[in-house]
Formats: C-alpha cells, structure tokens, sequence
C-alpha cells in the first residue's frame, strides 16, 4: 500500500516514500513505454536477483530505450537500497525504465530520453494457507506480433488487469489467460503448471505468455528432483481433467490453484515439493 516504507534510487540518490518524478509531458504516461521487473527479499535471500536485473535491460532495449546500468549495478543498488530495511519483513525490489520524451510524431520513444529507477518498498510474503480460485478469462494474452511480449513492458499490463476485474466481478481471485488460438498461455500475473499421473506439463513460451524466471527455476529444481517436466501446449479441459494445478511467480513463489471454473482441486503434493525446492535453493532452511 501507499503507506508501506518505500526506498527509491533515482537521478544518482535515495529518495523514502513517493516523490513525485514525471511531468505532464512524460512520455512513458501518455505512449506507455514503460518496462520493469520484479523480485523479492525475505528471510534476507533475493533469489535470481541478477537475473531479474539482467531482465530488465532487455525489456528495455526490447522496447528500443537505453539499458542504462548494468545489471550487476542494479544488484549492487539494490543491496545497498535494502540496508535501510530490517529483516523482519519482506521487501519487493523494482527497477524499471521509462521515456520521457517522444520521438517522429511523439509515438516512438527518444532513446536517449530515458530514465531509470530502483524502487524497494516493504510487502510481506503471503503464506499459502489456502489456494487461490482462477476464472477463465474472455480476454487472451496477445502474441508478439501484436505487442511486445518479449519485455516485461507496463503497456501489457492492463489487459492482465482487465482480466483479473473480470474474473473478480465472478468471484475468483485470478484469471487463467489464453493465447490468441486457444491453448492456456498463464495466469494475469504468474506462469501456470498441472499435475497428471505424477507428470508435471506447463505451456512451451510461444511469445504468449511470459517464460517467467521463478518458472525457469522451478522446472530446473523439479527435474533435478527426478519430477518429469514437459512443455507442451495444453488446453482448458487438460487443466480441468489434471490432478493439480500450481502457479509460479517471483512475487509469492510457488502457489496452489484450489478451483478452476467449477473444478475444485483437492490438496496435491508436487506444488509443496517445488516449493519446498525453492525455499532449500534460496538457502532457507524453514520449509515452505
Ligand atoms: N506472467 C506474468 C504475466 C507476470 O506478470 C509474471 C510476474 N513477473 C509472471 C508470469 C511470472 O514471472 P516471474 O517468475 O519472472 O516473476
């Protein structure tokens, strides 16, 4: 929330709380060239961080604006940021970019317009007591010939956010996005797994959804745990007929999926086991 401590680097220094930084010309406002990442500090871990760091830069240049700092910056930044936290709670680490001026006729960014910023702001870890209920939703993830999927760009966001009003308006927590001819792309916010005959399936990244670092990293650690993975494409009904569903995220890590539509999902295992896998990769020793 707004009133959460909130640490940001900008212009060379660290500012607290939520300064204003854009005028009424910024360009990343008015054309939506914006791109970001995001990724956690708890229990004094920051799992991936050089990867989210390293993400960010190719948004950026996905996107045509200048990587500014590299991404081993970014970590030492981000490090440094975090000092002005106690360990006692959980910290969301984002770093974007944006342009602040336009170029031909406004539309394109000025490259050499862009601007940087880290910000950190506390947000607590949510434990995954029970698990969150997904509607299929009408609206579906676009593919790269139409929007720039390849960046973790701010324009994609408010389609997912379109999405998640939708299936809150029908009571579910969560929207489950398709591709642009059908098959299950992901959730509005996190990439999606499902369980069957103890085989664990999620969706090739086809440009339709993002091929999420949390995601990458829990299909590593299964299969060095000897869990098959497969990426495939997968439609509704197979995530209606599979034994569990699991999504993956950096925000809350691994979560399990209680009901899809109508389909209740009774309690699974293998989302525990990644998760327990994730919490021993970050070199915590509490289980999830
Ligand atoms: N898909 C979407 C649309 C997302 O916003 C996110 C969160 N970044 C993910 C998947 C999960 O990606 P990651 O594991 O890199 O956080």
């Amino acid at each position: 929330g707004e009133t959460s401590k909130t640490r940001t680097f900008v212009d060379g220094t660290w500012l607290d709380g939520n300064p204003g930084l854009i005028g009424p010309r910024s360009h990343a406002i008015w054309q939506g060239t914006s791109v970001f990442d995001g990724s956690r500090w708890f229990e004094g871990v920051a799992p991936d961080l050089d990867r989210h760091c390293a993400r960010v830069n190719r948004s950026a240049e996905a996107l045509g604006l200048k990587a500014l700092v590299p991404a081993e910056e970014i970590a030492r930044l981000t490090w440094e940021g975090l000092e002005g936290f106690d360990g006692s709670t959980a910290v969301y680490i984002r770093p974007m970019y944006w342009a602040e001026e336009g170029g031909f006729m406004g539309v394109p960014a000025d490259p050499n317009s862009t601007r940087f910023l880290l910000c950190l702001y506390e947000t607590p870890m949510q434990p995954p007591t029970k698990g969150l209920t997904l509607g299929v939703s009408p609206f579906r993830r676009p593919g790269p010939e139409t929007m720039p999927t390849a960046a973790k760009a701010g324009c994609l966001y408010p389609n997912s956010g379109r999405a998640i009003m939708e299936a809150a308006g029908r009571g579910f927590d969560n929207a489950l996005m398709l591709d642009p001819v059908g098959n299950v792309a992901e959730t509005a916010t996190s990439n999606i797994f499902l369980v069957a005959q103890g085989v664990v399936k999620t969706p090739t990244p086809n440009g339709c959804l993002l091929d999420g670092i949390t995601r990458q990293r829990v299909i590593k650690l299964l299969r060095e745990a000897g869990r098959e993975v497969v990426e495939c494409s997968l439609t509704v009904a197979d995530f209606l007929a599979a034994d569990e569903v699991f999504t993956t995220g950096n925000f809350s890590k691994v979560v399990p999926i209680a009901r899809i539509e109508g389909r209740d999902y009774g309690a699974g295992e293998v989302w525990r086991e990644a998760r327990e896998a994730y919490w021993r990769f970050a070199g915590i020793n509490a289980s999830a």
